[in-house]
């Protein structure tokens, strides 16, 4: 997998001083390459079989979607405070600065449904664990956490529940 990370851009101080970037655009503009880094999170979904994938707003929308539709799997998408319409459960968690909100509309699926999280990075963990807890929230049962990318120096890992699947695909 090392040999797929010069698809990977590294931008300094985007989007705010002190943060290195990782933009994954460049792997989304080669199929091929974008083909083989998904065939672990594939791999992934065969064994442990969620009944949903849930994306996290926005970047993680694209592996989510990319995967739940290859793997005939229903989509979830977690948004973002107030972007869903109709009733919906949130849940809020802290940010380096403040607070923020993710949401998912209510009875999307049944009590003790199996839902795997995606999102594309997994920095400090913050924003996948919120994820998970909303899951859990509404009734799911989460099976686990799929990344592209994770920044291992951040250890979101420890924020992440370390009894279930925590898989990412290339490591920094
Ligand atoms: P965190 O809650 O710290 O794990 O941050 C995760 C979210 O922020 C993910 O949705 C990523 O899309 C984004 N993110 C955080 N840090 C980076 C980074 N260095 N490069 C790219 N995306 C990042």
């Amino acid at each position: 997998m090392e040999n797929f990370k010069k698809y990977i851009s590294e931008i300094n101080d985007f989007p705010r001083k002190g943060i290195v970037f990782k933009d994954l655009n460049p792997i989304y503009k080669e199929p091929k390459i974008w083909k083989e880094i998904m065939l672990p999170l594939e791999k992934l979904i065969t064994t442990s079989k969620p009944d949903f994938i849930a994306g996290i707003e926005s970047r993680g929308f694209i592996t989510a979607s990319a995967l739940a539709f290859k793997k005939e799997i229903s989509l979830i998408t977690i948004r973002k405070a107030k972007k869903l319409p109709g009733q919906v459960i949130g849940v809020n968690y802290e940010l380096e600065y403040g607070e923020d909100r993710l949401e998912i509309q209510e009875g999307l699926f049944k009590t003790n449904s199996k839902v795997l999280v995606v999102d594309d990075v997994l920095a400090t963990g913050g924003t996948a664990s919120a994820a998970g807890k909303l899951i859990r929230k509404a009734g799911g049962i989460l099976i686990g956490y799929a990344f592209i990318l994770e920044l291992t120096k951040l250890s979101g890992r420890n924020n992440l529940d370390s009894k279930i699947l925590v898989e990412s695909v290339l490591k920094y």
